[in-house]
């Protein structure tokens, strides 16, 4: 099948497939649109089963990169990388080197930075020989402190400030007010259980790894549920911070909450849950707007910045979220399709007369 049958192909600007020889290196990189700015998302590493698979994953990624970046009003667009292969035993330092000259070789088209099967390390190699890496470097955290560029502490504060403004906006609640059930005790939820536990909140939290939430539970006196009675929880919101596809047709039934904000990735299963959640005034705050702080801080790294400016940045999630729910309010409309349009309106309009 060719690139343009895909059925994840969407226009894509561009699409490039490399190979070296010497290292083994495979890959593929996609650029969905720059009318905003050069195509930022991550590279990954992961042992497809085909090159097509390899393709529609880094379509679909790429794509999702542009409305991400179009709602964090970044003057950036959407782009992504793939490398078919195990990381666990087909990696080297060569490969990575490799991978840089062919990043390189796109002249900024495109910036890479880390996703699944890749480290800071890897990032450093690639960036030996090429100008368009983020995310392996940090001078500042948004509190002003040493950072090491891990993206999660930007994360989870865009999540907090993006939960808070959605809670104020639909239930009208304080956060000392408000109960708070989290899906994952990691770098992102943990953080996040911890800025909610500052505030007030009251939590419950749940985490396969139980010593996670055990931690969870001690730190900031969290009630602990099992990993399935999550969706039972009778919350304010719900919020995911482990795992996509979690809003879908067996748990929607079962959801308690009033709001649902989280960091994780592609939480409902099919965009038509978005309507399902619409239905039960259920408020849906869409998770690319809310988990948009990683590249939002790898933004600031790159540019002449400040922690502030960052913060303040990071604080206009805020701000996007209530837009959305007004939006969907007024219209009567899912918050998933308010979000995508508003996102289109921005990348369409933007160079779209020169
Ligand atoms: P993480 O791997 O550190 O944490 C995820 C946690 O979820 C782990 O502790 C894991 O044990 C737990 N988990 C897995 N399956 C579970 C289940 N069924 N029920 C309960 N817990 C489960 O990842 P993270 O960096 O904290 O990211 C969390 C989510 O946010 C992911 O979906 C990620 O894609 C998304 N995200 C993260 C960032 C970031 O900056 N780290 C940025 C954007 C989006």
């Amino acid at each position: 099948m060719s690139v343009f049958n895909n059925p994840a192909f969407d226009e894509h600007e561009s699409v490039h497939y490399f190979t070296d020889q010497t290292t083994g290196l495979r890959a593929i990189i996609a650029v969905h649109n720059t009318r905003l700015g050069p195509g930022l998302g991550g590279c990954r590493m992961y042992p497809y089963a085909s090159s097509e698979d390899a393709l529609t994953d880094v379509l679909r990624l790429a794509k999702g990169m542009t409305y991400k970046a179009a709602m964090a009003n970044l003057p950036l667009g959407g782009g992504k990388a793939v490398i078919i292969g195990d990381p666990k035993i087909q990696k080297t330092d060569a490969m990575m080197r490799a991978m840089g000259q062919r990043v390189q070789l796109l002249r900024g088209e495109y910036i890479t930075a880390e996703d699944s099967g890749m480290s800071v390390h890897d990032l450093n190699l690639m960036a030996e020989q090429c100008d368009y890496v983020g995310g392996h470097f940090a001078h500042f955290n948004y509190l002003g402190e040493p950072a090491d560029g891990n993206p999660a502490p930007a994360t989870a504060y865009g999540v907090f400030v993006g939960l808070k403004e959605a809670v104020a906006y639909q239930l009208k609640k304080p956060l000392e007010q408000l109960h708070v059930a989290i899906q994952g005790m990691g770098h992102v939820g943990f953080r996040l259980a911890k800025l909610l536990s500052e505030a007030g909140t009251r939590l419950t939290v749940t985490d396969i790894d139980t010593e996670l939430s055990q931690r969870a539970a001690k730190a900031f006196n969290a009630t602990v549920v099992d990993v399935d009675d999550i969706y039972d929880v009778k919350a304010d919101v719900f919020a995911p911070c482990a795992l996509g596809a979690i809003i879908n047709d067996s748990t929607i039934e079962r959801l308690q909450c009033k709001v649902i904000a989280g960091a994780a990735n592609n939480q409902l299963e099919e965009e038509r849950h978005g309507r399902i959640l619409k239905q039960k005034g259920i408020a849906y705050a869409p998770d690319y707007i809310l988990n948009a702080g990683g590249i939002i801080d790898i933004h600031h790294q790159r540019i002449e910045s400040s922690p502030e400016k960052l913060k303040q940045h990071l604080e206009s999630i805020g701000n996007t979220v209530v837009q959305v729910l007004q939006r969907a309010d007024t219209n009567n409309l899912p918050t998933n399709l308010v979000a995508n349009a508003m996102a289109e309106e921005r990348f369409q309009q933007c160079g779209a007369s020169s």
